[in-house]
């Protein structure tokens, strides 16, 4: 199994360390020669959104991962990575790949509480999660699973072959969310 992380900008080696960690090759994104050989699955870093959406918009990257996301490719999105699978931002701002059904407010926990752990559950499993200026989704369509809440705010969804999370389970031991990306791949 071959899995390509976004590397244009972002904690992409965080990512492709963790998938070592479980035994899976991943691979990086930072051209569209790069996304010429077969993969099964995306990962979209945390980082900043902006920056990613117009560095995938000058690099030929931005139409080309959105038809392989639509088509079914199965993607995983942390924090900034969640903001660019989101169809609609809060307060405007100019949406990425807008295939997931939800709207997020970007650096939604404010200046003081920028970056914080805790600990939710996810899915059916107890797991840290360090948010760092995360944002959070203000609304998720029908079709869209809720996998966790923090403060009554949604944190993790997934939506068929899509799964996203406003935090980093990069920056932590556990691999419950890895591994749940990876159950999903097997599935698809
Ligand atoms: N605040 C960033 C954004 O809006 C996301 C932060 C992150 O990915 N850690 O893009």
């Amino acid at each position: 199994m071959r899995i390509g992380v976004l590397a244009v900008q972002g904690a992409f080696a965080e990512h492709i360390n963790k998938l070592r960690q479980l035994g899976i090759e991943g691979f990086e994104i930072r051209k569209a020669e790069d996304i010429k050989e077969k993969f099964d699955g995306l990962i979209l870093p945390g980082g900043e959104s902006t920056s990613m959406r117009k560095l995938l918009n000058e690099l030929g990257l931005l139409e080309p991962l959105k038809a392989m996301i639509k088509g079914g490719m199965p993607v995983f999105g942390t924090c900034a990575g969640m903001i660019l699978l989101a169809k609609e931002i809060s307060g405007g701002g100019t949406p990425c790949f807008g295939t997931l059904d939800i709207t997020v407010k970007r650096n939604a926990y404010g200046r003081q509480l920028g970056s914080f752990r805790c600990v939710e559950k996810f899915a059916d499993r107890e797991i840290e999660m360090p948010f760092i200026r995360a944002p959070y989704a203000v609304n998720a369509d029908e079709n869209v699973t809720v996998l966790a809440e923090h403060d009554n705010k949604i944190v993790a969804v997934r939506q068929g072959s899509q799964l996203a999370a406003a935090f980093h389970p990069e920056l932590t031991e556990d691999t419950a969310v890895y591994e749940y990306f990876l159950e999903m791949i097997g599935k698809v």
